[in-house]
């Protein structure tokens, strides 16, 4: 039985006072028997961790660098986000991907920076409208997935978790169906489980994608999806516990 895991993405938005109060609201009303983790930018992780002290909901980045520290200007290290308490961090994002370029190569160098520094990485992965419309959803995710089990090793995965983000619905309101999503998570666990059945069985696979208080529960009601990885509806208390709720 997968513990149920429900993250908040903050991406680039609020301010110290929201980020403070959210965080508070969180932990005070995160339900029992699901694991809870939020996010925030950067510069919000510190004090949002104060926040969190004492409470079981888990704090993660939305990055990290791919490199070991050093003279990297503007980058933050996986040590660094280890010393303001971040157990988790996304790696990935299809926001990375697009907008900044990320490559297979340069999400993998993340994956293993982020478990060198004893954070549990969650791997995003998804394929966009024109791929889905082409017929080549489970080649691109596919391809993302064995990036990352050949560099690491299919160990590796036994301390990470999966993010099934289809791009075209994230923040545009279309949410894959129930169906749509589990096929792909299915996909997802089958690919691992023909390596190692064992790490397939244990590890989380969270969909993402305009999750909303109303449509979550029908989505984590599919037997591979284990959580779920919310962006716009993490930034309001009520809609993010309601999710949690929902898990
Ligand atoms: P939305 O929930 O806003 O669609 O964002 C999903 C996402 O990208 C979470 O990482």
């Amino acid at each position: 039985p997968r513990t149920p895991l429900i993250a908040g993405n903050w991406k680039m938005n609020g301010r110290l006072t929201m980020a403070r109060e959210l965080a508070s609201a969180i932990a005070k009303g995160a339900p029992a028997g699901v694991e809870v983790l939020v996010c925030p930018p950067f510069p919000y992780l510190a004090p949002v961790a104060v926040t969190l002290q004492g409470s079981a909901v888990h704090l993660g980045a939305q990055d990290l660098a791919a490199s070991e520290d050093g003279a990297f200007t503007g980058e933050v290290s996986g040590e660094m986000l280890g010393d303001l308490q971040c157990g988790y961090v996304l790696v990935g994002h299809s926001e990375r991907r697009t907008v900044y370029g990320e490559s297979d190569d340069v999400v993998v160098a993340k994956f293993q920076r982020a478990q060198a520094a004893g954070l549990v990485p969650v791997l995003c992965v998804g394929e966009t409208q024109a791929e889905r419309e082409a017929g080549e959803t489970e080649a691109v995710v596919g391809r993302q997935l064995d990036a990352v089990v050949k560099a690491a090793g299919i160990q590796a995965l036994e301390q990470a978790v999966v993010a099934y983000e289809p791009v075209w619905a994230i923040g545009t309101g279309l949410t894959a169906s129930p169906a749509q999503a589990q096929a792909v998570h299915h996909f997802i666990r089958a690919r691992l489980a023909a390596i190692d059945a064992k790490i397939a069985t244990g590890i989380r696979i969270l969909y993402g994608g305009s999750v909303k208080a109303d449509n979550a529960a029908s989505l984590l009601a599919e037997s591979d999806i284990d959580g779920a990885l919310i962006g716009g509806a993490s930034l309001d208390a009520d809609s993010f516990l309601a999710i949690c709720q929902a898990a």
